[in-house]
C-alpha cells in the first residue's frame, strides 16, 4: 500500500476519535453551563442513581454500547444523546478536515473545527434551555479574531468583510429584539450573529441568517403541529445556518446573487 495514503489514513483516524474525545467534554459543558457548575471539577454521575461512573465506563461511544445504554449501577436508561454528540462532533471534524486541504489550511481546519464545536454546544443547550451561553458566543468571537489575525485560508476575505459581517446580521436581529421586547429573538441570538459575522465575513453570515430563517420557519411550523407549543429557540437554527455557511456560504451567496441578477445589477449601475 502507498505510504502517504497510510499516513493520512492515520491522521483522519486521529482527527476523528480526538473529535469525538472533545465531544465527551462538549457534553459537559452543555449540561454544566446552564447551572453554573464547573466544567473540571467534578466526575461524572449516573442522573438516575447518583453513583459516580467508573473510568472505564467513560469511553466514548464505546461504553455506552457496551453497556446498551444502562447504568451500570442501576440499570437505569442513558440517553444516546451524550453518544450523539460525541459522534457529531467527531464527524463534523473529520468532515472539516476532508472538505478542506489539511496540508494547505492545517490552521483554518483548526479554527473551523473549534467553532464548530462551540455551535454544537450553541445548539443542544439553546434547544434545551432557550438560553445562548455567553461565554461559548465570547469563545466563538475569540476564534474568529484569530481567524482574521493568520490568513492561510482557501479564501482571503478583506477585514472590512469581517468587520460588516459583525454587524449585518446581528443589527437586524437586535431590531427584531427591541421591537418584540425578546418575544421573537433574544439577546443570545444577537450576540452569537455578531461573532459568526465576525467569522464568515458579510456574505456568509447574510446566507447562515437565511438558512436560518427558512429552517427555522419549517422548524417553528413542525413543533407547533407536533407539540402544540409555538415558543421555540431559534439558536439551534442559527448555529445550523452558520455551520452549512462555512463550508458552502461563498458558494450559496455568489449563486444566489447570478442567480436573481444581483452581480449584472451592481455591474450596470456602480
Ligand atoms: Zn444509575
Amino acid at each position: 500500500m502507498d505510504h502517504t495514503l497510510i499516513y493520512y489514513i492515520v491522521i483522519y483516524a486521529f482527527i476523528f476519535i480526538f473529535g469525538v474525545c472533545v465531544g465527551s467534554f462538549l457534553n459537559v459543558c452543555i449540561y454544566r453551563l446552564p447551572k453554573n457548575e464547573g466544567l473540571i471539577k467534578k466526575n461524572s454521575h449516573c442522573m438516575t442513581c447518583g453513583e459516580e461512573i467508573k473510568r472505564r465506563d467513560l469511553i466514548p461511544i464505546i461504553s455506552w454500547c457496551i453497556l446498551k445504554g444502562k447504568c451500570r449501577a442501576c440499570g437505569a436508561k442513558i440517553s444516546p444523546r451524550y453518544t450523539v454528540v460525541e459522534a457529531l462532533n467527531g464527524v463534523l471534524w473529520l468532515v472539516t478536515a476532508l472538505y478542506f486541504d489539511i496540508v494547505l489550511y492545517p490552521v483554518y481546519i483548526v479554527l473551523s473545527c473549534l467553532m464548530i464545536s462551540a455551535l454544537v454546544v450553541v445548539f443542544f443547550m439553546d434547544w434545551d434551555t432557550q438560553l445562548i451561553n455567553t461565554w461559548v458566543v465570547v469563545f466563538i468571537a475569540v476564534v474568529a479574531i484569530l481567524r482574521i489575525i493568520f490568513c492561510d485560508f482557501p479564501e482571503d476575505l478583506p477585514v472590512s468583510s469581517h468587520i460588516i459581517g459583525l454587524f449585518a446580521a446581528s443589527v437586524p436581529l437586535m431590531l427584531v429584539t427591541l421591537i418584540s421586547h425578546e418575544r421573537a429573538m433574544g439577546w443570545g441570538d444577537v450576540i452569537l450573529m455578531a461573532a459568526g459575522g465576525l467569522y464568515l465575513g458579510v456574505k456568509g453570515i447574510l446566507v447562515a441568517l437565511a438558512i436560518a430563517l427558512i429552517t427555522g420557519s419549517i422548524g417553528g411550523l413542525l413543533q407547533k403541529h407536533f407539540s402544540g407549543n409555538s415558543k421555540f429557540a431559534f439558536g439551534p437554527y442559527l448555529s445550523l445556518g452558520i455551520l452549512i455557511a462555512l463550508f458552502f456560504g461563498t458558494a450559496i451567496g455568489d449563486w444566489y446573487m447570478d442567480f436573481t441578477g444581483i452581480n449584472n445589477l451592481l455591474k450596470d449601475t456602480y
